[in-house]
């Protein structure tokens, strides 16, 4: 695990602003939720976190280290996106220990952390099949999977579960919430659904139009929303 932080950072594409000077400080081991209306810079958030954009102002800090400038894979962090972006010729098992091997691991630690991921996340029966042949839910834990024989600090997840029926989205949300009590690992969970971050996070950021409207637990954003956009969207359906 890993603390995160976010300082005054700013996004631009072109002329349009799309995170303003943004601060955030997540604690090592710590599931924050950011939650708002498509379009008010989630993902944006997110990608400058996993390092998959430039970022126009500020700097990100992962583990007491500045990764402004660092690859992706020298973050330390898996990122775990709505579509499950697999390997369809490759087998389940495959799936998993690719990447490992492509850097360089022993077999048979491949094999090692390949088994205890399909055990924590209960695909054990399904390391031979193909993408083609597993359920979107079953997808979605081979895609959790690969982040997880990363041995990462750090879990992204941009809205995991948006693509699943709501059988699934439930059953797949309380899964996330045990692999984070499980593996203690810090996690920042993107969403537009509110019953998922109130259920998930240990502190919600309420987002619109590029900035953190207000950050706090559950409970205080439900008891006590700062303004009327935060008591609108937490308060309406999702
Ligand atoms: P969310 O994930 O909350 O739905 P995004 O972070 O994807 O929102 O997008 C925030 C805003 O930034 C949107 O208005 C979107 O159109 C814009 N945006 C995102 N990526 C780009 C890009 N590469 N170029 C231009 N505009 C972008
Ligand atoms: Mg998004």
């Amino acid at each position: 695990m890993a603390s995160v932080s976010i300082r005054d950072l700013a996004v631009r594409f072109g002329a349009v602003t799309v995170l303003q000077k943004l601060r955030l400080d997540i604690a090592e081991g710590e599931f924050i939720v950011l939650l708002g209306p498509s379009g008010c810079g989630k993902s944006t958030l997110l990608n400058a976190v996993a390092g998959l954009l430039d970022v126009s102002e500020g700097q990100v800090w992962i583990g007491g280290k500045n990764v402004t400038w660092e690859e992706p894979k020298d973050r330390g962090i898996g990122m775990v996106f709505q579509s499950y972006a697999l390997y369809p010729s490759m087998s389940v098992r495959k799936n998993l220990s690719f990447g490992l091997r492509v850097a360089g691991l022993p077999k048979a630690e491949v094999e090692h952390r390949v088994a205890r991921a399909a055990k924590i996340l209960q695909i054990e029966p399904l390391l031979d099949r193909r993408p083609s042949q597993l359920s979107g839910g079953q997808r979605q834990r081979v895609a959790i999977g690969r982040a997880l024989v990363r041995d990462v600090d750090v879990f992204l997840f941009d809205e995991p579960l948006s693509n699943l029926d709501a059988k699934l989205r439930t059953e797949l949300r309380v899964e996330i919430k045990r692999l984070h009590q499980e593996l203690g690992s810090t996690m920042i969970y993107v969403t537009h659904d509110q019953i998922e971050a109130l259920t998930l996070a240990d502190r919600v950021a309420v987002m619109s139009g590029g900035l953190i409207q207000q950050l706090a637990t559950p409970k205080e954003i439900y008891r006590r929303p700062v303004n009327r956009f935060v008591a609108g969207f937490v308060g309406s359906p999702s």
